[in-house]
């Protein structure tokens, strides 16, 4: 078990951001198509592909923890649409993965 790179907690459910992107992404492609372009851009700026932990799913190596991207990608979605912020937090909400 490896820590996140942002929080420094120790990461004890890994999926990686890719995968819960494309998750988000599959919401918003029933709700907000059109953010789906900056989706992909916000993950860029917190995307490392390095780490010492691998993903359950995908199993390529992570080392930033879902609570730390769903939170970065909720910042976002609070300023582009917060009308949605209700739904993603039930779908999204970091206890949705446990
Ligand atoms: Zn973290
Ligand atoms: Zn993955």
């Amino acid at each position: 078990m490896n820590e996140c790179v942002l929080c420094k907690e120790i990461i004890t459910n890994p999926v990686c951001i890719e995968c819960i992107e494309r998750e988000i992404e599959a919401w918003l492609y029933e709700v907000k198509p059109e953010l789906i372009e900056e989706l992909k851009t916000k993950t860029t700026e917190i995307s490392v592909d390095t780490g010492e932990t691998n993903c359950i799913l995908c199993h390529d190596s992570m080392s930033i923890c879902t609570y730390c991207y769903t939170s970065h990608i909720f910042e976002w979605l609070k300023t582009r649409v917060p009308e949605l912020i209700r739904e993603f937090r039930k779908f999204f909400d970091f206890n949705y993965f446990f």
